[in-house]
């Protein structure tokens, strides 16, 4: 069974592209995170690769490239994350494994790979995930490289948030929404997969129509509890004073000196915040600009740690920056425009 929980029309729009004599040179999947945004691709990566003859057999889940692909080893499918995926090293360049964005060097070293190396299949995929985490220069390399793509050759950009990404890219791709998957959908899936159907709902209900963070759940119950009281933290501090966003920013600070993995993890959980944000407030303009402001918050406060700022100051400086919105309640937004699959 595949790994993907809702999407048909998406899906049914990634098999017409692979059908395609000349498919685009650039995809952008454009929607909110933990929504199986990577699976997605995967799938478009077997139905271009699949040997089945017949693209209606594709993908045949048995085949050599299948299960490369499913193994995360096929060699035509380049994917680079924040980190250190590509990079060369040398010549004084100290590596980065722990980096939360993606540079120039991997972008280089994605491209270099591409042209050094020839491809085994029909087509090569290569993935940037999430793409707004590329910095100025690494867009410069990649725009390039959109201008005069490889042959057989799709780059797919994965992103929560398009609008961060330089025009002269976006205008670039063939642009692909992601949408937040319906809660029943969701719930169904995961009993389809075996769960009991009152763990279904639940994970599904506590996903938030996204049915990564779903399938974690079912697996991990005891995950809905942080989780959720974290989300709820993010939802009271964005709608309160200064003073309680600077207690809480000390908070974070001294965490920082003891365990620096747990403050990474929650402006982890800051970004899925605004980033639901961004989702249900889509259809209005300043909300969206809030939301994307928040974003801007926590990626420079995560430049600024990665850079040896002091903590505090970093910390208190993406609090202050947070615009001060409510969140919709779910009720509302259970009808916001992303509910269209049903
Ligand atoms: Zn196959
Ligand atoms: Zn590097």
């Amino acid at each position: 069974m595949t790994g993907i929980i809702g999407h048909e029309k998406l899906r049914q729009a990634l098999r017409n592209i692979a059908g395609m004599q000349e498919p685009p040179h650039a995809l952008l999947l454009a929607g909110p995170g933990r929504t199986g945004r990577t699976q997605l691709v995967l799938e478009l990566a077997t139905l271009f690769n699949c040997e089945a003859s017949d693209m209606e057999q594709r993908p045949c889940d048995k085949c050599r490239a299948c299960r490369l692909i499913a193994q995360g080893n096929h060699p035509d499918v380049l994917c680079i994350e924040p980190g250190d995926s590509f990079c060369r090293g040398g010549g004084g360049h100290q590596p980065h494994p722990n980096s939360r964005d993606i540079r120039i060097c991997q972008v280089r070293g994605l491209i270099e790979s591409v042209s050094r190396y020839p491809f085994e299949g029909r087509c090569r995929v290569m993935v940037i995930e999430p793409a707004d985490r590329m910095g100025l220069e690494a867009a410069n390399t990649l725009l390039k490289t959109l201008e005069e793509p490889p042959p057989a050759t799709v780059i797919v950009l994965i992103t929560a948030a398009p609008e961060s990404l330089l025009e002269t890219i976006r205008s670039r791709c063939r642009i692909l929404n992601v949408t937040l998957v319906p809660s029943q959908t969701i719930a169904d899936g995961l009993r389809e997969r075996g769960f009991p159907a009152e763990l279904a709902e639940r994970a599904a209900v506590e996903a938030r129509r996204r049915p990564a963070d779903a399938l974690a759940f079912a697996e991990q119950p005891d995950l809905m509890d942080d989780r959720g009281r974290l989300l709820e933290r993010c939802s009271e501090l964005a709608g309160s004073r200064t003073a309680e966003r600077m207690s809480y920013a000390g908070d974070l600070a001294e965490r920082w000196r003891r365990d620096r993995e747990l403050v990474l993890t929650e402006l982890e959980i800051w970004e899925t915040f605004w980033e639901s944000f961004l989702w249900q407030s889509a259809a209005e303009p300043e909300a969206s600009s809030d939301a994307l402001e928040g974003l801007r918050a926590v990626t420079e406060a995560r430049r600024d740690l990665e850079a040896q700022v002091v903590a505090r100051m970093a910390l208190e400086l993406m609090l202050l920056r947070f615009p001060t919105v409510r969140l919709a309640d779910e009720v509302s937004s259970e009808s916001s425009r992303n509910e269209n699959e049903r």
